[in-house]
């Protein structure tokens, strides 16, 4: 038996995330009829708290699932066989979801992009302009591309479209920028938004859902695809207006101390921590790309992400042997690279419940498996980032 490291494990995954122990605490409890009143008390306030996060007063629909649950409800309650959707390309979770689409009878349309940039809203426009039957029912953009670090800006994709004068609806995947980014859906003119819980909302996996806004619940009227567990109109039927069966109560008592603590934070602070956290990662690698070392996977200043960095290593070494050194010497756990980029990249997660020296550990860690590895790098990355959280 291999004896187990001492002291904690630093999980810096960019999802899941880590669970703030008062979140396990809510949740270790006997079960309750969902349709217990003392159980509506913390249901119904838990979904008012995910409408104001997300900028909403339109409706919410929750799934006993991960994310990729969510986007499954999303396309089969929105389309019918045979349409055309438009991707943003981004990386492997565009990419994912335009592949499950493809087992739906949809047809996907992709707006390549640079996934070191990002899509440019001038090709999406010029996509739209070019659909003149209007076949196009919707643009799918996947706000934080998860496997890149890559921020779309969702207000210019909405602008964009109506540059187009197009009446696509507007989709975003916001499972890994929810709470940790700025997001207006109802501001910004989304139609509707696919979110999941062990990002940064800090639960366990196992908790997804779609806010619809009422140009998505007219479409929901037309939808033909086969469906029956992620049924919308057989939800609104049911007493929490969510969940076909039984409701996963124990997931709410998490959430609902999840959504405290936001609340208790308040979202604009949590956001500006979040921000604070990624710029201090963002300057390590900076620092450490000098030298011909790593760099971040993302090229454009504008558009990189506050809850996950992905750092792209120098041509010929290995992010799994610098992640296996991470782990094993250190006991720090990070992303591995997603689809083209296993190998290329690893990743920083800096989202949800985090604080200044969890991202020093992580990033000494990091410094010190780049040593290990015989990476090139140029040393300073800790002492960059404490400079940045220290002034
Ligand atoms: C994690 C993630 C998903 C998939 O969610 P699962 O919970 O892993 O099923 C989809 N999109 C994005 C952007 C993600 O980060």
């Amino acid at each position: 038996m291999t004896q187990r490291p001492r002291g904690r494990a630093f999980f810096a995954n960019p999802g899941p995330t880590n669970i703030p122990d008062s979140v396990l605490r809510a949740m270790d409890r006997p079960s309750i009829d969902f349709n217990d009143p003392d159980f509506v008390a913390v249901f119904d306030p838990a979904v008012a708290a995910l409408k104001r996060l997300l900028g909403t007063t339109g409706e919410v629909f929750l799934y006993a699932s991960s994310g990729h649950g969510a986007w499954e409800a999303t396309l089969v309650n929105l389309f019918s066989p045979g349409e055309t959707l438009l991707m943003l390309d981004s990386g492997y979770f565009s990419e994912s979801w335009t592949r499950m689409a493809g087992k739906f009878g949809l047809e996907v349309q992709t707006v390549a992009a640079d996934r070191r940039l990002g899509a440019d809203p001038a090709a999406l426009t010029a996509a739209l302009r070019a659909d003149t039957g209007q076949r196009i029912r919707a643009v799918c953009a996947v706000h934080n591309e998860t496997s890149t670090g890559v921020v779309l800006p969702l207000p210019e994709i909405r602008a964009a479209i109506d540059a187009a004068g197009h009446p696509a609806l507007l989709l975003a995947d916001t499972i890994s920028s929810f709470v940790s980014l700025p997001l207006q859906m109802d501001a910004w003119g989304i139609d509707a938004v696919v979110g999941g819980g062990q990002k940064g909302l800090m639960l366990p996996t196992g908790i997804a859902f779609t806010a619809a806004g009422a140009r998505a619940m007219a479409a929901h009227g037309q939808a033909r695809i086969a469906r029956h567990y992620f049924d919308w109109s057989v939800m609104l039927t049911r007493p929490h207006r969510s969940f076909v069966g039984t409701v996963p109560t124990s997931f709410f008592y998490g959430l609902a101390e999840a959504l405290r603590l936001i609340e208790e934070e308040g979202l604009e602070a949590v956001l500006a921590r979040h921000h604070r956290l990624a710029e201090a990662v963002r300057r390590a690698v900076r620092a450490w790309s000098g030298n011909d070392g790593p760099q971040l996977y993302c090229a454009d200043p504008a558009r990189v992400s506050d809850s996950v960095t992905a750092v792209l290593m120098p041509e010929g070494h290995d992010a799994e042997a610098l992640r296996a050194t991470a782990r094993g010497r250190f006991n720090v756990s990070l992303g591995t690279g997603l689809g083209g980029l296993g190998g290329k990249v690893f990743r920083i997660g800096h989202l949800g419940d985090l604080n200044e020296p969890m991202v020093i550990g992580t990033l000494g860690a990091v410094e010190m498996s780049l040593r290990l590895t015989r990476v090139p790098h140029s040393q300073g990355g800790v002492a960059a980032a404490m400079d940045w959280l220290a002034a």
